[in-house]
């Protein structure tokens, strides 16, 4: 193999894109009165709300906190069960755990990576409660399918679109599906504001329980109150928490926000470069989109059949980071951390999260790459898979 590196710096897998209007506005609010929770908040909730097309938004620190609000709302407690999939980042099944309640993963679809509803309802139990369905690289998950399933029994599904935001599944768009969805706007994202997530829903009900638990179970609204001491009084009613989001962050939102189309296309416009330089690549497979799908490709995971290859996935992997391409692996199995094998997951298998894990890279995707960075790392696929090839 040419000892070459194919790039002399490390393009990571994600990163935000950042313009002068963006920073303008974070400086705005910096010289306004609100710093913390304040008008932009309102601003950046509506402009998500509208966007997707929900009543109500709710801003939170996080995504993490986003998720913890949701499962807080739906009232998930000790001894209630919720059903998620493995192949998802930490907090999708964490916001349970915070709650008393338990996660309980269902396979993967082979194709997909996204949940299976096979898998869902095998697993369902009368302690079942909820479901919290994650798109996958961007791909929304079946909704049309869990939806119905959790209509049969009365469940509640908690849309986790962390990676799916501009995405749509059979022409409706995400944010619409389920109860309650989450976005992050984590920089690796579709759009950042540093650190921060919401929750969407057309529920009065749920809106109320997320506005409660982002701020201490605390109201001042006299309509909810038991007494009312005068004018500098409020209630505390449920055990909330500080998970507000700042003025600052909310204005980077809005105008993120303006820019999410654009960058949705940009993204979707490189996965289609990829699907086209690595589709007719035996021992490759490309990412399978389900035919009602319309993903806004927050990841590109390629699959490599390890067979076919004189290398393991290891050192595949370390092969394109010394061509500096920052490829990563999502994810490692849920129920492989040792915080929950602890926690009497240890015998857990999902066969098929087990032989996508064992076999997947996921490539950099971001709408800053340049043409330039999307060639790289097609050149250095091809270069690492001629090497290695058997
Ligand atoms: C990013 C992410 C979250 C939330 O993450 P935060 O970093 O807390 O905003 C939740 N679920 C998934 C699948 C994610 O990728």
């Amino acid at each position: 193999m040419d000892k070459q590196p194919t790039r002399s710096t490390l393009l990571p897998y994600g990163k935000q894109w950042l313009e002068e209007d963006d920073i303008e506005s974070v400086v705005s609010v910096l010289r306004s009165e609100f710093i913390t929770q304040g008008p932009q908040i309102d601003k950046f909730e509506r402009k998500v709300a509208d966007y997707v097309g929900a009543k109500y938004a709710v801003a939170f620190c996080n995504g993490t906190a986003a998720l913890h609000g949701a499962c807080f709302a739906a009232g998930i407690g000790v001894g209630d069960e919720v059903i998620t999939t493995p192949i998802t980042f930490l907090a999708s099944s964490n916001c349970v755990l915070y709650l008393g309640g338990t996660p309980v993963f269902a396979d993967i679809d082979k194709n997909t990576y996204n949940i299976n509803p096979d898998e869902i309802e095998s697993k369902l139990t009368e302690r079942t409660k909820a479901i919290i369905a994650v798109d996958f690289t961007g791909q929304p998950a079946e909704m049309d399918r869990i939806e119905m399933i959790a209509r049969d029994r009365g469940l509640t599904v908690i849309h986790d679109a962390a990676h799916s935001l501009g995405a749509s599944y059979g022409g409706r768009e995400v944010g619409t599906f389920g109860d309650m969805t989450m976005f992050s706007f984590h920089p690796v994202k579709h759009i950042t504001t540093g650190e921060g997530g919401m929750i969407v829903t057309d529920n009065e009900d749920y809106y109320r329980r997320l506005l409660l638990f982002r701020n201490h179970g605390m109201t001042r609204d006299t309509q909810f109150m038991e007494a009312n001491d005068g004018p500098w009084y409020y209630e505390m009613h449920e055990l909330g928490f500080n998970y507000r989001m700042t003025d600052m962050q909310a204005a980077l939102g809005v105008t993120q926000m303006d820019r999410l189309d654009q960058f949705v296309a940009r993204r979707r416009m490189i996965a289609s470069q990829y699907n086209k330089a690595f589709v007719d690549l035996k021992g490759l497979t490309v990412p399978a989109q389900h035919l009602s799908a319309n993903s806004s490709w927050h990841l590109y995971v390629l699959r490599f059949d390890l067979e076919q290859f004189t290398a393991d996935r290891k050192e595949l992997f370390e092969a394109l980071r010394t061509e500096n391409i920052g490829v990563n692996v999502h994810y490692i199995p849920v129920y492989h951390q040792p915080y929950y094998r602890k926690q009497g997951y240890a015998d857990v298998n999902c066969p098929q999260a087990e032989e996508y894990y064992a076999s997947t890279i996921s490539l950099p995707l971001f709408p800053k790459m340049t043409e330039v960075d999307v060639n790289d790392v097609i050149l250095a696929v091809r270069k690492v898979y001629h090497s290695y090839k058997r």
